[in-house]
């Protein structure tokens, strides 16, 4: 059975497994190894997901739905086809895609993931991540921090070597920066910065915005169909620039064409913002790691965006440093992940990935402020501590002659007790105290896997020990059910459905980008092939399938 390694992205999903030494990148349904983070219902009320999803976004925007990761943890819903669905129940709609894909790939079951979030995911949208990948179906029994995916497979294709990494992912629509120091198999992420308005659909935007006002168009005025046709235009023309010094956008609108040449020299100019907003991140990182920019010894890129030969010689300029080629932005954080589940399963020698606790753990005290008898919060591992952790504090007795103990543990940011989370209490007698005179040491010691162990020791050495889970569970057997069945008359269209499925929506989605003459030629085409679906030879289907598809590509290209 495989374990596989997921990076679930904003704009862009990945699996990768790792076996014998190579990482092995899952092939979906459409033969890519990308699935867009995108969900839609289709007129069945079926869910597509990935390509054809993200081509319906265009064509019906009201059934379609991405970039829900940036609200996983909150309360925001959409409603597709008539059912709500919150961000963890389409993250797992992605998941249940990948899973599915892996098994077709892989001919074999996967039912066990680590899956990659944000090193700034707190506690809530790290367990709307775990909430995610039950409802599809997998057990996560960890997550992994994006950066340290990204390190780990840095370290993987060039031997773990001790040092300090600067982390750049830049993707869709954020930019994570972090600071990561390797120690004697000890992966640490010293320092997160980011910025997460910005990223390569800024990139569009800005050659969007050049190509209209180049050719005397007010953006702004367009329709959200002619703004759709030169976006789209706008990105694949980025992503040319990362191959050829320069392009050409050509654009029919109305009656006119427009025209545009543009290199990557005059894409800097137009995305000085842009540029400017990578700065920032990048020096916080690096001042808050407590590091100086001379002990960075490798800036490791991943994020499509840095596949952008601008973004590279920036970041060069800026750092100094020729930023590591070796990784595949594209595929180095599901790669680590992978290379990670596969040290969980023993094919690769450990190391040690450190979390930080997205949360206070203490004890209840009497407040000595107030006096009036309260009580108040202890903390005693703080918010944001490297994990696994483990800290002891003495504790004086409040009444003359006590002579017994109760600790109560609490989680939570409150110095009001009674506003945290109660996790539970431990009791031990000890030998009379005097008030104010040293009655315990209670040590906490808090590991990623959400296990809080609380050892109270008393003057006399005795020892009470409880371990405790923290709120990191899931959620109740019954919560669970009732949504899994919610989620199951979710239908997810099946393999064979899916590539007629994403081609329909290509062309329904050209269709929305097209003038009346073309409009036309893509309404024959793809009546003929809906017909043939629905006759169901074979062999007809596959020719209009066949003519369809190279008509899309002659019009898109
Ligand atoms: P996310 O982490 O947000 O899920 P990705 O890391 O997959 O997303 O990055 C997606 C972004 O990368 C998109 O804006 C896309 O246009 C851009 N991108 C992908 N490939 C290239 C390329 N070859 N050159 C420039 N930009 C690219
Ligand atoms: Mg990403």
């Amino acid at each position: 059975m495989a374990k596989i390694g997921i990076d679930l992205g904003t704009t862009n999903s990945l699996a990768v497994l790792y076996k014998d030494g190579q990482a092995v990148r899952i092939i979906n349904t459409l033969g890519s190894y990308i699935t867009p983070s995108a969900v839609s219902a289709d007129d069945d009320d079926r869910i597509l997901v990935g390509e054809a999803a993200k081509d319906r976004l265009i064509s019906h925007p009201d059934r379609s739905t991405s970039e829900f990761k940036r609200n996983m943890g909150l309360r925001k819903t959409v409603e597709l086809a008539g059912v709500e669905y919150t961000p963890e129940e389409l993250s797992s709609l992605i998941l249940k895609k990948l899973k599915a894909d892996s098994e077709a790939f892989l001919g074999e079951p996967v039912e066990e993931a680590i899956i990659s979030v944000p090193a700034y995911f707190d506690d809530n949208s790290r367990r709307a991540t775990r909430v995610a990948a039950d409802l599809s179906g997998l057990k996560v029994e960890r997550l992994i921090n994006e950066p340290s995916a990204a390190a780990l497979a840095y370290l993987n294709k060039n031997g773990y070597e001790d040092g300090t990494y600067m982390v750049v992912d830049f993707g869709g629509g954020t930019l994570d920066v972090s600071v990561v120091d390797v120690f004697e198999n000890i992966i640490e992420i010293l320092a997160v910065s980011g910025n997460n308005k910005l990223g390569g659909k800024d990139f569009n935007e800005a050659i969007a915005k050049n190509f209209c006002s180049k050719n005397g168009l007010i953006y702004e005025e367009l329709s959200s169909v002619e703004k759709a046709v030169i976006y789209r235009n706008a990105e694949r023309a980025k992503i040319e620039l990362s191959q050829i010094p320069m392009v050409m956008i050509e654009v029919p609108l109305e009656q006119d064409k427009y025209v545009l040449t543009l290199t990557n020299k005059d894409l800097i100019s137009i995305s000085k913002d842009i540029f400017a907003g990578i700065r920032d991140p990048i020096r916080k990182a690096i001042h808050d790691s407590r590091k100086k920019l001379e002990e960075i010894d490798q800036v490791i890129l991943v994020g499509g965006s840095c596949k952008m030969p601008t973004v590279r010689d920036y970041i060069r300029q800026i750092t100094g440093i020729t930023p590591d080629t070796s990784i595949d932005p594209d595929t180095a954080i599901a790669e680590g992940a992978a290379i990670f589940a596969a040290m969980k399963n023993k094919d690769l020698k450990d190391v040690i990935l450190t979390d930080i606790c997205p949360f206070t753990l203490g004890i209840a005290v009497n407040n000595d402020i107030l006096n009036d008898g309260s009580l108040m919060m202890s903390p005693i591992i703080p918010r944001n501590n490297t994990l696994p952790s483990s800290i002891k504090r003495s504790f004086s007795a409040v009444r003359e002659n006590q002579d017994k103990v109760n600790v109560q543990v609490y989680q939570g940011e409150n110095i009001n007790p009674d506003n945290n989370l109660y996790l539970g209490n431990l009791e031990i007698s000890c030998p009379p105290t005097k008030r104010n005179a040293k009655i315990c040491d209670v040590k906490m010691t808090y590991d990623i896997n959400g296990i809080l162990i609380v050892d109270v020791t008393t003057a006399d050495g005795q020892v009470a020990t409880k371990a405790f889970r923290s709120n990191s569970s899931v959620l109740t057997d019954e919560e669970l059910e009732s949504i899994r069945k919610k989620m199951e008359d979710a239908i997810l269209v099946s393999a064979e459905d899916e590539k007629y499925k994403a081609l329909i929506a290509r062309a329904e989605r050209i269709y929305e980008e097209s003038f009346a003459d073309q409009r036309q030629v893509i309404t024959g085409f793809l009546m003929n092939f809906k017909a043939q679906i629905s006759r169901g030879d074979p062999i007809k289907v596959r020719e209009t399938y066949k003519a369809l598809s190279e008509l899309l590509d002659n019009l898109e290209y």
